[in-house]
């Protein structure tokens, strides 16, 4: 918008004024940022200096921008390299959205605080949207908060106004990571800017779904990177390719700043030349191997326009849209395979009827906004929302609400939603992937997939771990800027993806998947035979899941009973609580799948924290993880946990009954939750109470496992939860994903402990946790002792048929070794030295 009216603004606070050639910084004395004016405090709270909208506010509240109501971009920093103090030392009044009027407070300052801290105090107030500004007071003077200082004058006709290649198709650069430890705030966002408006091209920088202006410091500072975010440049226009270039140039160096190697690199690795290396590094999140070709997944921005003339149709375009989204998403959910993928598509079906989003949309279209716009809108402020929420299930939810968000929006512009064109055996390469996308892959074209985040653990693991195919994720960014069509080798069970296979590993690794599919037909043919030793040792394989149809499954590949049936499948993702009936028929129908013979273990709901209940109210906690989770939430909502106590009662008899209790960390919970299902059971007049046990995915619960003993009837050790806890690691952190891994000797002892003390008082100790469907881990567990293993359903003849290679006294020395070593990494390679061993022997017989 062209500046007609000349603008005061007024001192943002009461100082001395200093011209800006006095400041001795030269991002702010040459003017590259905007024209301004500098003050040397003497008032503590920073002020609006005209009327306008809070563009930006940096997180660590020491620069704010205001947009005013004709385009005047106004930018205030608080002190010189005070983005270092990390917001320490300032209190955000605003926040950004926020209308403000002139003179209003922004943020309060600590001055002591910064004057000890912070290279100086010195407060910038420029304008960075381009326009000629002229002082109202001269000299070196006291201003007063609140007094005229500066006038920003009308734009010259047309300047600025030359943006070109609004219609020319966008170039983009390879993905980067950003190497600046603050990310792009005001010095090198106002370098990049500065550059980019060197060119004529229509230049864009983007993060993840979010881009900016490239040439707007505002709207680059309100990206609020951080360092190690992946960023691209998009260019439209003649220059675009030399623009491209140059931006990515600068990012790479550091926009004026030191970045040091190890902070420009995501890996802990320092000083290496990633682009030389042929092998990037992950971790496992679906075993196997493949060779193919990379095709690397990218959405698409789609052009959305802002503004629509009659809000009628725009309302009728976006139910359209939202009725063909439902029948597609009931589609999808028809033709999937397994009930995980189905429901995958069910909570996507009931996100399209969340009234929040639908309100919020409508409120858009009223003022004229397109449905497009309006859609895109309430979709990404309600994303973000989740993201910000700190929580690693609502931050999955937002994925979640991506892909629907998506869905929509490409039916709104009637952009079709034409297939990936996938080549033969592709190897997808992306940086997320969503569940959605994970469901729907074409198994005939992809061979496995590969993405920068996820974890070993998350959906998008079990996903693929369903669907048998080969997946790495926690990867160096690098792999984005691989070109299509590279041929590569996927080495999940190594969490290896190399891009320039050697030839000889990969006829090793064809001969090796021979060998595997030859295995596999032995070991399904097999599956029925139990697991025991050759030294005649049985150890019990069960199955983990959380459906009927997994339990079927289960049993038909040998599955010799259910050692957790994760009951939370019956609660999440709807919107009101399963009625006793339906709870108890679940349970009863899984129960007669598997007979009065065989173990069934249904695990409490394991709820809370990071996995909320939609029609349970839960506070949102600063720490889900190590918040009410679990038994914890039950215990506060007895009557959830009775009422599921009652259903679960219902098929007593029908198989052998196990109830099992989730993130138990205290003896107290133990005893109030068996007091709770001693009264159900008497209530029911059954005659005896199911066996109860409980998880051991707590430290405290392990080391204290000889005072749990006398009161359980059995152990199972999460391995998933008792690494996180153990390791104090995010079990679905990206990049600690190599590093939260259970083969760990501090878990190892963990379990250790635990089978000494069940074994000490008579009860027996399975492993449900991922180690468990491990072939690796086989000959550890059973060496520490474990006494059931509850294993990913398919895995299950393999593992049983590992169990059969083995002799009980051998494992038992090989764990007694294994537990001196210090860190997982040693104990894998020990133990895959072990398995080569053990595989060549079983060749040579
Ligand atoms: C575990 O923590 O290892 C476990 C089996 O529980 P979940 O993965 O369901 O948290
Ligand atoms: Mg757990």
């Amino acid at each position: 918008m062209a500046i007609t009216q000349p603008l005061q603004l007024l001192a943002p606070l009461s100082g001395v004024l200093l011209p800006l050639d006095q400041v001795p910084d030269p991002v702010f004395s040459s003017r590259v940022i905007g024209d301004g004016v500098c003050i040397d405090p003497t008032s503590q709270t920073l002020c609006a200096p005209l009327s306008g909208v809070i563009s930006n506010l940096q997180r660590s509240g020491h620069a704010v921008s205001i947009t005013g109501e004709q385009g005047q971009q106004v930018l205030m920093h608080i002190g010189l390299d005070t983005v270092n103090l990390a917001g320490k030392g300032f209190t955000c009044l605003v926040e950004e959205g926020q209308q403000v009027s002139a003179g209003q407070p922004l943020i309060e300052f600590d001055a002591d605080y910064l004057a000890r801290h912070a290279r100086s105090l010195l407060t910038l107030m420029l304008v960075v949207s381009g326009e000629a500004v002229t002082g109202l007071v001269s000299g070196s003077l006291l201003v007063e908060l609140g007094q005229p200082v500066l006038q920003i004058e009308p734009a010259c006709a047309e300047e600025g106004a030359k943006v070109e290649g609004a219609e020319a198709e966008a170039l983009f650069s390879k993905p980067l990571i950003l190497g600046n430890p603050q990310g792009l705030h005001a010095r090198p966002a106002a370098l990049l800017a500065q550059a980019a408006k060197g060119f004529a091209a229509n230049i864009c920088l983007h993060r993840r779904q979010d881009s900016a202006n490239a040439k707007s410091l505002v709207s680059i500072m309100a990206l609020q990177t951080v360092q190690g975010d992946v960023l691209q440049v998009s260019a439209a226009g003649a220059d675009a390719e030399r623009a491209i270039q140059v931006l990515v140039e600068l990012l790479v160096s550091g926009c004026g700043e030191k970045i040091s190697p190890a902070a420009s690199s995501p890996e802990p690795v320092a000083a290496r030349d990633e682009s030389q290396e042929t092998v990037l590094r992950g971790v496992c999140a679906s075993p196997g191997s493949a060779v193919g070709q990379v095709l690397q997944v990218a959405e698409r921005r789609l052009q959305i326009s802002e503004l629509a003339a009659n809000p009628q149709q725009e309302r009728e375009v976006l139910e359209r849209a939202l009725r063909e989204a439902v029948r597609g998403l009931q589609q999808l959910r028809d033709n999937a395979p397994g009930e995980a993928q189905q429901e995958i598509f069910r909570a996507h079906q009931e996100l399209l009827d969340d009234p929040s989003l639908l309100q919020q949309t409508e409120a858009l279209i009223v003022t004229g906004k397109s449905a497009a716009f309006a859609w895109n809108s309430a979709i990404e402020v309600t994303a973000e929302l989740f993201k910000g929420l700190g929580s690693t299930l609502l931050a999955e939810r937002a994925v979640d609400l991506a892909d629907v968000g998506q869905r929509v929006l490409k039916l709104i512009l009637g952009v079709q939603e034409h297939a990936l064109s996938l080549p033969d055996q592709a190897i997808l390469i992306a940086e997320q992937l969503t569940p959605s996308q994970t469901a729907s892959l074409d198994t005939a074209k992809v061979l496995g997939f590969a993405t920068v985040g996820g974890g070993a653990t998350s959906h998008v693991a079990i996903l693929a771990r369903a669907l048998g195919l080969p997946a790495i994720c926690g990867l160096s960014p690098r792999v984005l800027s691989l070109a299509n069509g590279t041929r590569v080798l996927l080495d999940a069970d190594r969490g290896e993806l190399h891009t320039d296979p050697d030839p000889q590993r990969l006829q090793q690794l064809e001969a090796l998947r021979q060998q595997q599919r030859l295995r596999q037909r032995q070991d399904l043919a097999q599956a029925a035979q139990p697991a025991v030793t050759r030294d005649g040792h049985h150890l019990e394989v069960t199955a983990n899941i959380a459906s009927l149809a997994e339990a079927e499954q289960a049993m038909s590949l040998g599955g010799e009973g259910v050692g957790l049936l994760r009951s939370e499948f019956l609660y999440q993702d709807r919107s009101h609580a399963p009625s006793p009936e339906e709870q108890a028929e679940t349970y009863r129908a899984i129960a007669q799948a598997l007979g009065p013979e065989r173990n069934l273990v249904v695990r409490t709901l394991d709820v809370g924290g990071d996995k909320p209940l939609a029609y349970v109210p839960m506070d949102s906690e600063a720490n889900p993880f190590l918040g009410l989770r679990g038994i914890r939430l039950c215990l506060e909502r007895p009557e959830l946990l009775r009422e599921q106590f009652r259903a679960i009662l219902a098929s007593a008899g029908q198989a052998r009954l196990h109830i099992m209790l989730p993130m138990v960390s205290q003896l107290a919970e133990l005893r109030q939750a068996r007091q709770l299902l001693d009264d159900e059971v008497r209530a029911l007049g059954l005659e005896e109470r199911p066996k109860l046990g409980i998880m051991i995915e707590v430290p405290s619960a392990a080391l204290m496992a000889d005072r749990f003993a006398p009161e359980v009837d059995f152990f199972s050790i999460g391995t998933n939860d008792l690494t996180q806890y153990t390791l104090a690691m995010d079990r679905d952190h990206p990049r600690l994903a190599s590093q939260a891994d259970s083969f760990h000797p501090s878990v190892l002892r963990l379990i250790a402990r635990t089978v000494q003390a069940a074994h000490a008082h008579g009860k027996w100790v399975g492993v449900c946790g991922a180690l468990a469907s491990e072939t690796l881990a086989v000959p550890l567990l059973l060496g520490l002792g474990v006494d059931e293993l509850s294993v990913s359903v398919p895995l299950i003849p393999a593992i049983k048929a590992r169990v059969r290679e083995l002799d009980l006294s051998e494992c038992q020395a090989l764990a007694a070794r294994i537990i001196d070593l210090e860190d997982a990494v040693q104990v894998r390679e020990y133990l895959h030295k072990q398995q080569v061993a053990a595989d060549s022997l079983v060749l040579e017989n």
